[in-house]
C-alpha cells in the first residue's frame, strides 16, 4: 500500500474532454484541499495543442474555490500538459518516462480509444505500482468486459486496477450497510417473508446536455441500470459482510450479483424502453438505432432470503422531476383487526440519494377518531460524505482502497444480467415507446404505483 505522503503522479489520458473538466478535476481539487491528501503531480495528456497556460487555466478553474488550499495550489503551480496520442507507443513511453512516485493513470477516454491505449501500454511496460482507472462503459457485453478485464490483467493485478462507479460515493455505500447491519431493526424484514416487491429509480430532469456523441450510442440501460442501479441492487441484497475490508465487501456484491436474473427469463414481460417525444430530432441523434431515453427492467435475485420478490430498476431522461432512490414495498400485515377503517396502504422504506435520506411510511391511528387510520412518514437524514464523489474515488486510487471500485467478474456478472434484455430490443422483440419530455414516463410503467397521500 502506499503511504499517505508519499508522491504520486495522477496522469489524466484525455484531459481536453467533459469528464476530465467537469468531474475529475473539481474532485481532485476537493480532495488536495482537504488536507489529508497526498502530493500530486498532475499531467494532462491529449490529442489537442494546448499551451502550459490554457491547461492551467482549465485546472485552476475546476478547482474553484480549492485552487489555493491545502495541496491543491503546489499540484496546480506544478501540472503539465503533454500533447499526445495516447494509442501511440512512443508516446506514452514519453509521457512515462517523466512521471514521479506512484503512478495513476486515468483513462477519460472513449471507450474504444481506452482499449487501443491499453495495448499500447503492453509494448511499453508500466512502472512497478503502477494503477489503472477506468470509467463506465466498462465494454459493451460480457464476452467484451472479459476480453478488456484478461488486457487489463496483462497490465496490472487486480487490486491495482480501478472500475469507477462514480455514482455511489462512499459515504452512500456505508449509509446503505449502517442502515441495513448497525441495527435490528430493518435488516430482519428485508427479505421475501415481508417484502413484497423492490424499486431502484433513478429519474432526470436533465436531456441530453450535448452528449449526444456518447449517449446515443448507450441508451438508458447501458448508461444507468447495467452499472449504478446493479450497484445498488446488490447493496441492499447482499448478506451481510464480516468486516468492510474491501474484499470482504467485493464478495459479498459479487454472490448477491450471481444470483440475479431477469425475472420470468422473458424480456417482454420483464423490460420496457421508451424515449421522450423530440429525443429523434436532438442534434447528433442517429433516430434509426432506436435508442431508449428511459429503460425499466425487472430482475430476481433468486437466492433464499430474496427469491419470489420482484426488483424493478428503471432509470430515464427528461422527466418531470428528478427521483433518486430505493423504495421497499412491505407485504400487507396478515390481518387488521375488523373495526379499523380508513386508508390501507402498503409500509414503504424509501432510501434517496445524494443528499442520503431515510423515509418509513406506514399507517397509524389518525387524530380524532382512535379507529381512523391515518399514514405517517418517519424521516433521518444521513450525514452528507466530506468530498464529491469523484475526490472518494480518487482517495481510493491513491490509497489502493478498492472499496469503491466495480471487480472484474462483477462487471462481467452486471452484463450477463442485462444481456437477455438488449438482445429482445435488438431483436425488436420489445416495442419502443414514446413519453412526453417533461412528464412522468410511459403509462406502461412497470413500477410499483407511488404511495397516494392521505
Ligand atoms: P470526451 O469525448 O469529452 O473526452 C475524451 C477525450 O479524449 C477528448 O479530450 C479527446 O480529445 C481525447 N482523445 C480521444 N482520442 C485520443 C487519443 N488517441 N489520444 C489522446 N487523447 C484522445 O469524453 P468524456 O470526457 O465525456 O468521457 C470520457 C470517458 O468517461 C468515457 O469513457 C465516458 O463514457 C466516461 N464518462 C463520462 C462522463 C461524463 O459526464 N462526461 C460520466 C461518466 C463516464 P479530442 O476531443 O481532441 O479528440
Amino acid at each position: 500500500m502506499t503511504k499517505e505522503g508519499s508522491a504520486q503522479t495522477l496522469m489524466i489520458l484525455g484531459a481536453s474532454g467533459d469528464l476530465t473538466a467537469r468531474l475529475l478535476l473539481p474532485g481532485l481539487g476537493a480532495l488536495l484541499a482537504a488536507g489529508d491528501a497526498p502530493p500530486v503531480t498532475l499531467v494532462g495528456a491529449g490529442m489537442d495543442e494546448w499551451d502550459a497556460g490554457r491547461w492551467q487555466d482549465r485546472v485552476r478553474k475546476a478547482f474553484g474555490e480549492h485552487a489555493d488550499a491545502g495541496q491543491a495550489a503546489p499540484t496546480l503551480a506544478g501540472t503539465r500538459y503533454a500533447r499526445a496520442d495516447v494509442t501511440s507507443a512512443d508516446d506514452l513511453r514519453r509521457l512515462l518516462d517523466g512521471a514521479d512516485g506512484a503512478v495513476s493513470i486515468f483513462f477519460a477516454l472513449p471507450p474504444a480509444v481506452t482499449v487501443k491505449a491499453c495495448e499500447a501500454l503492453l509494448e511499453v511496460g508500466l512502472p512497478e505500482g503502477t494503477r489503472l482507472v477506468l470509467e463506465k462503459p466498462f465494454g459493451t457485453s460480457a464476452s467484451s468486459a472479459a476480453s478488456l478485464n484478461r488486457l487489463l490483467n496483462r497490465l496490472a493485478p487486480e487490486e491495482r486496477i480501478h472500475r469507477v462507479d462514480h455514482f455511489l460515493g462512499k459515504s452512500t455505500v456505508l449509509n446503505i450497510l449502517g442502515l441495513r447491519f448497525a441495527n435490528r431493526i430493518f435488516e430482519p424484514l428485508l427479505g421475501s417473508e415481508h417484502v413484497e416487491s423492490v424499486d431502484i429509480v433513478f429519474d432526470e430532469q436533465l436531456a441530453l446536455e450535448g452528449r449526444a456523441g456518447y449517449y446515443d450510442k448507450a441508451g438508458a440501460l447501458a448508461d444507468m441500470i447495467q452499472s449504478h442501479l446493479l450497484q445498488i441492487l446488490a447493496l441492499l441484497t447482499m448478506e451481510a459482510p464480516l468486516s468492510l475490508d474491501p474484499a470482504v465487501f467485493r464478495d459479498a456484491t459479487a454472490e448477491a450479483l450471481r444470483a440475479t436474473r431477469l425475472w420470468g427469463g422473458d424480456a417482454k414481460t420483464s423490460s420496457l424502453r421508451a424515449r421522450y417525444a423530440g429525443y429523434a430530432g436532438e442534434p447528433g441523434v442517429d433516430p434509426a438505432r432506436e435508442t431508449e431515453t428511459l429503460a425499466e427492467i425487472v430482475l430476481a435475485v433468486d437466492n433464499w432470503r430474496w427469491a419470489g420478490v420482484p426488483f424493478r430498476l428503471r432509470s430515464g431522461k427528461a422527466l418531470g422531476t428528478g427521483r433518486k432512490e430505493a423504495v421497499v414495498t412491505f407485504k400487507h400485515p396478515p390481518r387488521i383487526p375488523s373495526g379499523f377503517r380508513g386508508p390501507d396502504q402498503p409500509d414503504r422504506l424509501r432510501i434517496s440519494f445524494g443528499p442520503d435520506r431515510l423515509a418509513l411510511d406506514f399507517d397509524i391511528n389518525g387524530p380524532g377518531d382512535p379507529f381512523v387510520l391515518d399514514p405517517v412518514t418517519l424521516e433521518a437524514e444521513f450525514g452528507p460524505g466530506g468530498l464529491p464523489p469523484y475526490g472518494e474515488v480518487l482517495r481510493g486510487v491513491f490509497e489502493d482502497d478498492p472499496l469503491l471500485s466495480v471487480r472484474g467478474d462483477t462487471a462481467e456478472q452486471c452484463w450477463r444480467i442485462v444481456e437477455p434484455v438488449t438482445s429482445a430490443w435488438r431483436a425488436g422483440q420489445v416495442p419502443l415507446l414514446e413519453y412526453e419530455a417533461g412528464g412522468s414516463g410511459p403509462e406502461e410503467s412497470l413500477l410499483s404505483p407511488t404511495r397516494t397521500a392521505g
